[in-house]
């Protein structure tokens, strides 16, 4: 397709999403708690009106960043939590990934990319599902009724996860060495301590 333009709120942070498209993407609004918890800790501006993250889920391969690296920082919630990338220099959302590279897989926030919403709407379709909606937040009309639009396309996202696994996108993975295969960024968990920077 194109190359996606994404960046971070005060720009620092920016990268580029090659070849995606909405056939190797899915686009999913989760309402996890920890993504809920993640959201808020970073100012809770990415939620939307029901406690949900819009989130586009593709292989890393397709990410590079182009500058501003240095300011990424990475939390996980729990010891064995999900990776959970921001921007250090703004707090704006950026993604999550896998504790490792060995699922190639990462979940870009709506906030980091750098199109309107209408950009958006079009490069990637319309919302496909919602998953946990049992903890979204909010109106209970308008829950129940997200609830009733049924989950996110799982069967498309395990296809998806298959083809990148198999084309080895876990040594084409953006936010982990690939010699290592340690995570670019040291994580430090949420309250435990200060962020350290891995060298
Ligand atoms: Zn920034
Ligand atoms: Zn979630």
């Amino acid at each position: 397709m194109r190359d996606v333009p994404l960046k971070c709120e005060c720009g620092q942070i920016s990268a580029t999403a090659s070849d995606l498209s909405r056939k190797n993407s899915n686009r999913a609004i989760c309402h996890c708690d920890d993504c809920q918890a993640f959201a808020r800790h970073l100012g809770g501006e990415a939620l939307d009106d029901l406690g949900g993250t819009d989130i586009i889920q593709f292989s890393p391969a397709h990410l590079t960043f182009t500058s501003g690296l240095e300011n990424l920082k990475c939390l996980r919630l729990t010891e064995k939590g999900l990776l959970r990338w921001y921007a250090g220099c703004c707090q704006t959302p950026i993604g999550n990934t896998m504790p490792t590279p060995a699922l190639p897989f990462v979940g870009v926030i709506h906030s980091f990319f750098d199109l309107s919403a209408e950009q958006y709407d079009d490069a990637f379709g319309p919302v496909t599902g919602h998953v946990f909606t049992k903890t979204a937040t909010g109106d209970e009309a308008q829950i129940a009724a997200l609830k009733k639009a049924g989950p996110t396309d799982w069967f498309k996202l395990v296809r998806l996860l298959l083809t990148w696994k198999l084309k080895g996108d876990s040594k084409r993975h953006v936010f982990f060495d690939s010699e290592t295969g340690e995570p670019i960024v040291r994580p430090h968990v949420l309250g435990a301590g200060s962020e350290e920077v891995a060298s």
